[in-house]
């Protein structure tokens, strides 16, 4: 994605464009793996000697609060980031850990109350064994 189009999403949501924000977003854009903060801190240090663990978590914090990256928690312990347009499940697989994207049957991620509860977050996500464990000798 080009600079000026990740400063215009971010000016959008009223953020300042900085150059930590701009790194940590791009980053998000190219990688759709559900990064943790560690993840992107490892993979951005680097490229950024002046990183600190805490800047990729406020960004985290800011881009979370404004809407442009949506939190994925799984295991209690583990909280991983996801940009993405477009509402989504997920699938984790118990073998490999990879948490996948799952675009179809998301018609009740788009209603926004439920049983007349107003729907801030959800968290929901199907464990199994993915396909590509599946097809692996030993998998089920
Ligand atoms: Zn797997
Ligand atoms: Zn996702």
């Amino acid at each position: 994605m080009k600079k000026e189009e990740m400063v215009k999403i971010l000016g959008d949501k009223e953020i300042q464009a900085s150059y930590h924000r701009l790194k940590i977003l791009e980053f998000l854009i190219d990688n759709r793996i559900h990064p943790s903060v560690d993840d992107i801190y490892k993979k951005l240090l680097h490229e950024i000697p002046t990183l600190s663990k805490t800047t990729v978590y406020n960004t985290l914090k800011t881009f979370t609060d404004k809407g442009i990256v949506s939190i994925v928690t799984t295991e209690e312990d583990e909280i991983r980031y996801d940009y993405s347009e477009e509402p989504h499940l997920h699938f984790k697989c118990k073998k490999c850990g990879t948490l996948y994207d799952i675009f179809h049957n998301c018609e009740i991620l788009k209603q926004k109350e439920i049983d007349g509860h107003l729907i801030d977050e959800h968290h929901l996500y199907f464990r199994g064994i993915c396909r590509k464990c599946r097809k692996e000798k030993g998998g089920n």
